[in-house]
């Protein structure tokens, strides 16, 4: 079968996924634009602010946008937020003091916050929550995946204030959380152990379904804008969206102690943020398209992928079991050579700082490290997986995918 042939056919099959995903699409859109109109987005939204900032309208007027998107009491949405991982370390160091316990709820965090805790033996990581005297234990998910309610509960300690989970598979062979597999855990730490705070870092998830970890009682949600919320066009940025006591916690440490929302200016215009919001759904269903394709395509030539391809989704990211380190190479090199930034980039497998194996890594993307953009990247060891996410456009990810394919040889 020729590789148009294969994507024909994957095409024809993933009708009905399709569908669901526009239908995802035009529900999101809804709650977008209502939120707008509701808030009576205009012009004057998009002004730069200088100095202090003080009542900066485009600021404010997006940070209460996201909370009700979020169905939240409020929200931060700011430029000044570096990353994700920098809006998750915001989040930790706002809800907890020194003494009190974080415990996971979902195994193993996302790398970077590795040394945002500071787990693990030894001198505490500076600056670490360990070095501030914060401590922290974690609970593994079910064998199937799913959050062990009764394990968390007698895990939780007599100064446990948070308890922190992960919506996305991240880079583990794992399955994502649906929004709603949030609310058994929040309804068992809001009535039986009240002061305990529940954070899903949500990076990955926004926009997949029509709501979010917030409407299901987390207290808060943190994300990175250089994702799924941005919409591609977000330049730079982070979001917590959550109850108001725990965004005033969290906005001490975004400015300072009695002063947080107020100040914070932004000296380009805040119009890419707002366009970004109102293209998400958009975009966020591109990219799940490719990924149902992608891993549909890779299905009928016998590979394993999680999510399958006609699996409900709770993120964008996709993953391939490649089976040789040659095919995961050449995947992520077909890849890179589709991109429409550094498409003469060849990327080879490097060891990367942290990482205990190889890793190759394909993004030619506009926003410097933006995943919504169409990036792959895989750890060099057995089953040599892809990990595969983001697409601006569907018919980008479909070439890039004829791309991969051609530089495997299939
Ligand atoms: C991307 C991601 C992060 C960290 O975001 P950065 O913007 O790369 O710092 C944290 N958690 C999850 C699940 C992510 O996908």
């Amino acid at each position: 079968m020729t590789i148009d042939e294969r994507i024909a056919r994957a095409e024809e099959a993933l009708k009905p996924v399709f569908a669901r995903i526009d239908e995802n699409e035009e529900a999101c859109t809804k709650r977008v634009l209502d939120a707008f109109r509701e808030h009576g987005v205009a012009v004057r939204h998009f002004a730069p602010t200088l100095g202090y900032g003080y009542d900066d309208i485009g600021r404010d007027t997006l940070a209460a946008i996201w909370a009700d998107l979020f169905g939240a009491e409020a929200a931060i949405v700011r430029p000044s937020i570096a990353s994700g991982t920098a809006a998750l370390s915001l989040t930790l160091f706002g809800l907890t003091r020194p003494g009190e316990h974080i415990l996971s709820a979902t195994g193993t965090p996302y790398d970077t916050l590795l040394d945002v805790i500071g787990s693990g033996e030894g001198e505490p990581v500076p600056g670490s929550l360990r070095e501030m005297g914060v401590s922290y234990s974690q609970v593994e998910l079910t064998a199937d995946g799913k959050i062990d309610l009764e394990a968390v509960e007698r895990a939780l300690q007599p100064n446990t204030t948070l308890v922190i989970a992960q919506r996305s598979r991240g880079y583990a062979w794992r399955p994502s959380l649906m929004p709603e597999a949030f609310a058994p855990l929040a309804e068992m730490l809001h009535t039986r152990h009240p002061g305990v705070r529940l954070m899903v870092d949500n990076c990955y998830g926004e926009f997949v379904c029509d709501t979010e970890p917030t409407h299901h009682g987390a207290d808060v949600c943190v994300g990175s804008l250089i994702k799924n919320p941005g919409g591609g066009l977000a330049p730079t940025g982070g979001y917590m969206a959550g109850t108001r006591e725990a965004i005033d916690r969290i906005s001490w440490r975004i400015t300072a102690p009695g002063i947080g929302l107020e100040v914070g200016s932004y000296a380009a215009s805040y119009q890419p943020f707002y366009q970004g919001l109102f293209m998400a759904p958009h975009t966020v269903a591109q990219a799940l398209k490719t990924a149902c394709l992608v891993a549909r395509v890779f299905e009928d030539m016998g590979r394993t992928t999680t999510p399958p391809s006609d699996e409900p989704r709770a993120d964008i990211i996709q993953a391939i079991r490649l089976e040789t380190p040659e095919n995961l190479i050449r995947f992520c090199q077909g890849i890179q050579m589709a991109s429409p930034v550094d498409s003469m980039a060849l990327p080879e497998p490097w060891d990367m700082p942290g990482y205990a194996d190889q890793v190759i890594m394909a993004a030619g993307t506009f926003v410097s490290g933006a995943s919504i953009e169409l990036s792959a990247d895989g750890p060099m060891r057995p089953p040599y997986t892809a990990y595969m996410q983001g697409a601006l456009t569907y018919m980008h990810g479909k070439l890039a995918l004829k791309s991969a394919l051609k530089h495997m040889g299939l």
